[in-house]
């Protein structure tokens, strides 16, 4: 694949990614219709989401959760530094370890 494609490919997964975010509680549908055509294009071009589009998903009914709206985040311990997510749809929870090396 072209690196060009791939680039506007992830590009085009942010930003549909955020807006899902920003209209997760004023418009519900609309959040997941945009979740889920970035979940598309990313099975379309065989894109891996990076790890920060990835935890919006819950990992076993693969719905889409926003942050704090429909999931519910809870701080571990300070020195840990993970954060639990629970899906409100499934009741599945799982443990984002927030990494402070990277970028
Ligand atoms: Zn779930």
């Amino acid at each position: 694949m072209k690196p060009a494609i791939r680039k506007i490919a992830l590009e085009r997964m942010e930003i549909l990614i955020s807006n899902a975010i920003s209209n997760a509680r004023t418009n519900p549908e609309l959040s997941q219709r945009q979740a889920q055509l970035a979940r598309r294009i990313s099975t379309r071009h065989n894109i891996r989401m990076p790890y920060d589009l990835r935890m919006v998903f819950c990992k076993k009914c693969k719905s889409f959760i926003a942050p704090g709206i429909n999931s519910r985040i809870r701080l571990g311990r300070a020195s840990v530094k993970s954060i639990r997510i629970s899906c409100y749809l499934c009741g599945h929870t799982y443990r984002k370890i927030i990494s402070h090396s990277s970028k």
